[in-house]
């Protein structure tokens, strides 16, 4: 697989485009994550035509619509950024992102939770930075997610998981987009979208029934947005324990009395917490190896995201 695009606030990448000179290198992204990686780095800011170092900002007024105003001197730079976040992100739909990683709590790239301040100068309010906005209203599927947020390993993976399977999406579309190659990527994701949402995966297998029925670019639009919703919402361990139940009952003629019980001790040590979700994908694997199961071979689910980013080893 080659690289995936995605975009990032270009301080995270250590470029020192901050208000004050500096920057905010994350080695997560840059060391691990940018292994697997091409960064579009953009930084609102400085491409709207701000010097560095440059007059601190936030957010003022109206939380629907705030607007974005220097600290000291109250200068507000809205209309110029609003006019450069319409033209960027527009430009933006060339580099066929599959994600974004906003840099938390700025005015103009924090993507939720930035303070919005009253005219008295009290904060009252959250929302979004200005850019973040824009982008996300632009492109509404795409996998979005702040870098503060990625330090929890659950939503680190769910992020992760997000963006391999929207790049799988992109190759599916490129390829031909018919409805065979549809019938294909939904049941290759089945375990996957299990362990997020059964609804989800019921909901699909529905539009992907009736696809031959409905115009192509319905079908894709329709499909696209609800496979990114039930991604979105987070696998617990009791519902991947139920995926790993599933899966476990394809061996069930095939394993010694010991071996399943050793299975079964695996996957209710990582339903109990005692060991992470590594380690019963590691011994299914094995016997999926083993009996060269072949529907389980395809799922995605045993091999979401590179095993480098030990993803897997921290949920
Ligand atoms: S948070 Fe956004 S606007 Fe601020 S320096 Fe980083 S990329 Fe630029």
């Amino acid at each position: 697989m080659n690289k995936i695009a995605l975009g990032i606030s270009s301080c995270l990448l250590g470029n020192p485009v901050r208000y004050d000179g500096g920057h905010k290198l994350d080695h997560f992204l840059t060391d691990t994550l940018g292994q697997f990686v091409d960064w579009v780095p953009v930084c609102p800011e400085v491409e709207c035509g701000l010097p560095v170092p440059r007059e601190a900002m936030h957010l003022v007024g109206d939380p629907r619509d705030p607007r974005l105003i220097t600290i000291r001197t109250g200068k507000d730079h809205t209309a110029r950024m609003k006019r450069w976040a319409k033209k960027r992100t527009a430009e933006l739909e060339k580099d066929g992102l599959c994600g974004f990683v906003f840099k938390s709590r700025s005015p103009s790239s924090g993507m939720r939770g930035v303070k919005i301040y009253n005219e008295a100068g009290a904060s009252s309010a959250t929302g979004s930075g200005i850019f973040a906005h824009a982008f996300m209203k632009h492109f509404p599927l795409l996998p979005a997610e702040d870098e503060g947020r990625l330090h929890d390993p659950a939503l680190r993976e769910n992020f992760i998981e997000r963006i391999f399977v929207y790049r799988r999406w992109q190759d599916y579309i490129r390829k031909d987009g018919a409805v065979g190659g549809l019938v294909a990527f939904h049941t290759d994701h089945k375990y996957l979208l299990m362990a997020h949402s059964q609804k989800h995966y019921t909901g699909l297998g529905k539009m992907v029934a009736g696809a031959k029925k409905m115009r192509r670019g319905e079908l894709h639009a329709g499909y696209l947005g609800m496979l990114m919703e039930g991604l979105a919402l987070l696998a617990t361990p009791k519902k991947n324990t139920n995926v790993l139940q599933h899966m476990a009952g394809y061996f069930k003629d095939k394993l010694s009395a010991e071996e399943k019980q050793e299975m079964q001790e695996v996957i209710t040590s990582y339903h109990d917490g005692i060991v992470p979700l590594i380690v019963p994908i590691t011994l299914l694997k094995h016997y999926v190896r083993k009996y060269q199961e072949e529907y389980l071979t395809r799922q995605v689910y045993l091999n979401p995201h590179p095993l480098e980013l030990m993803l897997r080893n921290h949920v």
